[in-house]
């Protein structure tokens, strides 16, 4: 509290330098205006700092601000827009303006030329806040641009190249990963379109940052083999008694099988050791059918549409297509819900948002909730919050949970208050915490003859307009958690002297999650109230309480059965119970984010490793001298594999890596000599390399297929060496219930694995020099068939 008074103290010292300057600004013509981005331009180039033009460069945004977009960013929003630039996170409330605060240091960020990006939850929000906002960055002479393509037309790498090298671009956190991941991917530097990320200011940072950064985001390559594995693993796992051949643990959602559980596996698929390396695959899809039944829920973790599963954005509701869980767990969801499996494929790459955020020089957050997860923020991402006071004091009045004993009860108590509230015009937004019970509230809604918008998985593209009219005389609103972030609700005519919005929960939340909800009521000084109606039937509950928290509550439904009709609890002990519960369900969740991000770490690191090499081998003119070092390595690493050669192994060597012809070893060899060996060896090589110029037209040619040799290769291991990353991550979760430190066996075998990485890549690119066949086709272009 204290830290944050004295912070604001510095933030207004600041802001009363961009004040005094306003006058001045005020008074420039438009071309006098507009010439301050090359005034600021030569000021960065004569060596000031982005600190040091700060005050300026917003005095003079704000008021382009204001000539453009009719709107003069107020003196709060100055505030947020200077912790903007500070790389940390400014905690606004709803409808503070969040999106005119983000120009002003995107302006001042963009100035350089090295680009500036604001990154936000959806596509839509992204596009919209894309179009008000661009008149004025243009008129200020920049430039502009979705990170993703709006239009139906079709997409290609230069396009991409000129969105991404614009100026200033609005985009969404999973196009972005996506376009990484593939950028990634290219072969070639024609293909490839983005520049070094520079700045960045993620707006509702805590949706992008903690809601979903446990799901990484996958790019598959060509489909491995199909396993029928799945089936059979799925069938036994069926067979399974809770506790006696399984442990489950809900809240962290981890399980294992017990040593009944082993036995029963091992007799039902006939292997004598389950652990066994040859039983590995095996032992992968007990887990995976295991997970698919224990920690996927129908209507909470996914749906089945039209025979395809789709994974549910727990939080939000949302639908998330294209996203798969990796590493085989969808195929697993799949088999047990009897649909069609998708081919299963290998990952060729993923990435999570956190990693990928790491990625910028500088990254600023936003949202209206933030400095509840303040702790989480600074120790995963270094990220500090800064709370930034309201323009005008809230007047919104929170009300205590009502706590009842049964789903129903609570339900019934939920929709009755709203139909109160609606009849005394108020509009009302009744938040459901599953798309099912989103359905379940609509239903009853309609049996009282109330009319209202639902805003599900289902109609997600009408979100926003849906959200733009809740806020009107008698509007009732029925959404999941999140839906319709990022639009506001104004209130409609005579609404304010009625009480405002009212926000209606009816399910038990984290801490933050319910702020946000309440946060849509009484913004700008609005009126509003807030409320939220919990059970103890509640999923979060059951995944949460004690087992003698469980034992009470089940105690007490008992009671109301036998017929003492005790609805509402009011009861103390009870309410402290639930108070800890809830903050339990909060940092379950932190600690299920830390989890992935330790699994995820050795994975950022090899990952940046291998795309900062491979671009280098990109954008090398000639190879030959890289081919040299790798036949060099190469032969190295086979001669000191043997302490003795004998000449069938040397055959054997030549004629699997070097040839197929058959080659006449010199008798007078000296074998006990390796240098000697190797030189001969050279000698062979060359001959190849060679032969294959002679089958190439010119220099260029020549590096062409060195080039798609060593870029084949590259790629070829890369992804099986993710996947062996993913499954050890599956691996770990078993290690950890052997009483190892699961941790540190998993970092020291991605370790290892990364080691012999390179020795493979080079092998394999020596098989490929050596044994593939060159053709010029009629048209000129070179074909290569790789062994
Ligand atoms: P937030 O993202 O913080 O919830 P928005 O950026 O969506 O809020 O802004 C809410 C509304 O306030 C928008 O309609 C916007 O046009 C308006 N607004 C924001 N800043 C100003 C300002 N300085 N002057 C007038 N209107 C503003
Ligand atoms: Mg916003």
């Amino acid at each position: 509290m204290i830290v944050n008074k004295i912070k604001l103290i510095k933030l207004h010292h600041i802001l009363k330098q961009i004040n005094k300057l306003a006058p001045r600004m005020r008074k420039l013509t438009d071309e006098e205006l507009k010439n301050q981005t090359q005034y600021f331009r030569k000021q960065l180039k004569a060596g000031k700092t982005v600190d040091d033009i700060l005050p300026e460069a917003y005095a003079t945004m704000r008021e382009a601000d204001y000539r453009i977009l009719g709107e003069f960013p107020y003196d709060v929003q100055v505030l947020g827009a200077i912790v903007l630039n500070e790389g940390a996170i400014a905690e606004m409330k709803t409808g503070e303006g969040k999106t005119l605060t983000a120009t002003m240091p995107l302006y001042l960020n963009a100035i350089a030329g090295k680009g500036a990006m604001l990154v936000t939850t959806s596509d839509y929000l992204a596009g919209r806040d894309e179009e008000d906002l661009a008149p004025v960055y243009q008129w200020m002479g920049l430039t502009v641009s979705t990170g993703f393509l709006k239009g139906e037309e079709k997409d290609t790498a230069a396009k991409k190249r000129e969105r991404y090298n614009s100026d200033i671009v609005y985009t969404t956190a999973s196009s972005l990963a996506f376009d990484y991941l593939f950028n990634n991917l290219a072969t070639n530097e024609a293909e490839q379109y983005l520049r070094p990320f520079n700045y960045v200011v993620i707006d509702e940072v805590d949706d992008v940052l903690l809601d979903e950064a446990e799901t990484p985001f996958v790019v598959s390559s060509s489909p491995s083999l199909q396993s029928n594995l799945y089936g059979l693993a799925d069938r036994f796992v069926k067979l399974l008694v809770p506790k006696r051949d399984y442990r489950f643990k809900q809240d962290e959602k981890i399980f294992w099988l017990t040593y009944n559980g082993v036995k029963k596996a091992e007799k039902y698929f006939r292997v004598d050791n389950l652990f066994a390396l040859k039983n590995r695959e095996l032992y992968r899809h007990i887990i995976l059918a295991l997970s698919a039944y224990l920690t996927m829920k129908k209507g909470h973790d996914y749906l089945v549409v039209k025979d395809k599963v789709v994974l549910l954005d727990e939080t939000d509701g949302r639908l998330k297509n294209g996203v798969q869980v990796g590493t085989g767990l969808h195929q697993a969801v799949e088999t047990k819900e009897n649909v069609k499996l998708t081919n299963m494929q290998k990952t060729a790459a993923s990435i999570t948002f956190p990693a990928l955020f790491s990625l910028f020089k500088k990254v600023s957050g936003m949202s209206g909730t933030a400095k509840v997860d303040e702790n989480e923020f600074i120790e995963t991402y270094g990220l500090k919050v800064i709370q930034i006071p309201t323009r005008k004091p809230v007047i919104r009045k929170d009300y205590p949970d009502i706590v009842y004993l049964t789903i129903a009860d609570k339900l019934m108590a939920a929709i009755g208050e709203t139909i109160r509230l609606h009849e005394q015009g108020r509009p009302v937004l009744l938040v459901a915490g599953s798309v099912e019970n989103s359905e379940i509230i609509s239903e009853l809604l309609l049996n009282d003859g109330i009319a209202h918008n639902v805003l599900n998985a289902f109609n997600a593209a009408k979100e926003a307009a849906i959200i733009k009219e809740a806020g009107q005389e008698g509007a009732v609103t029925v959404a999941t958690n999140m839906a319709g972030r990022g639009t506001d609700i104004k209130l409609g005519k005579g609404i304010k002297e009625k009480g405002g919005l009212a926000v209606i929960g009816t399910e038990m939340l984290s801490p933050r999650v319910k702020l946000q909800l309440a946060g849509r009521a009484g913004r700008q000084g609005d009126p509003g109230t807030s409320r939220f109606y919990v059970s103890l039937e509640d999923s979060y509950i059951a995944k949460a309480s004690t087992n003698r928290q469980k034992r009470h509550f089940r105690h007490l439904i008992k009671k109301k059965e036998g017929g003492k009709n005790i609805v509402k609890l009011h009861n103390p002990i009870t309410k402290l119970g639930l108070y800890q519960l809830q903050t339990r369900v909060a940092s379950n969740g932190t600690e299920a984010r830390m989890r992935t991000n330790k699994y995820q770490i050795a994975l950022n690191i090899q990952t940046r490793h291998f795309y900062k090499k491979r671009k280098e081998l990109i954008s090398i003119k000639d190879l030959q001298s890289v081919v040299d070092r790798i036949i060099n390595d190469v032969l190295d690493i086979y001669l000191n594999s043997k302490k003795e050669w004998s000449y069938l192994d040397l055959r054997e060597f030549l004629n699997t890596h070097v040839t197929y012809k058959e080659l006449e070893i010199p008798k007078n060899l000296n074998l006990n000599n390796q240098s000697e060996i190797k030189k001969y060896l050279i000698k062979e090589t060359k001959k190849v390399l060679k032969q294959h110029k002679k089958a190439l037209i010119n220099k260029k040619q020549l590096n062409d297929f060195y080039h798609q040799v060593i870029l084949a290769s590259l790629d070829r291991s890369w992804i099986d060496q993710v996947d062996y990353l993913n499954n050890l991550q599956i691996y770990a979760s078993a290690w950890s219930f052997s009483g190892r430190d699961a941790d540190y066996i998993q970092q020291s075998f991605a370790y290892d694995s990364f080691s012999l990485f390179w020795d493979k890549v080079k092998c394999d690119c020596f098989d490929k020099l050596m044994l593939s066949q060159i053709k010029i086709n009629d048209k000129g272009q070179l074909i290569v068939v790789f062994n």
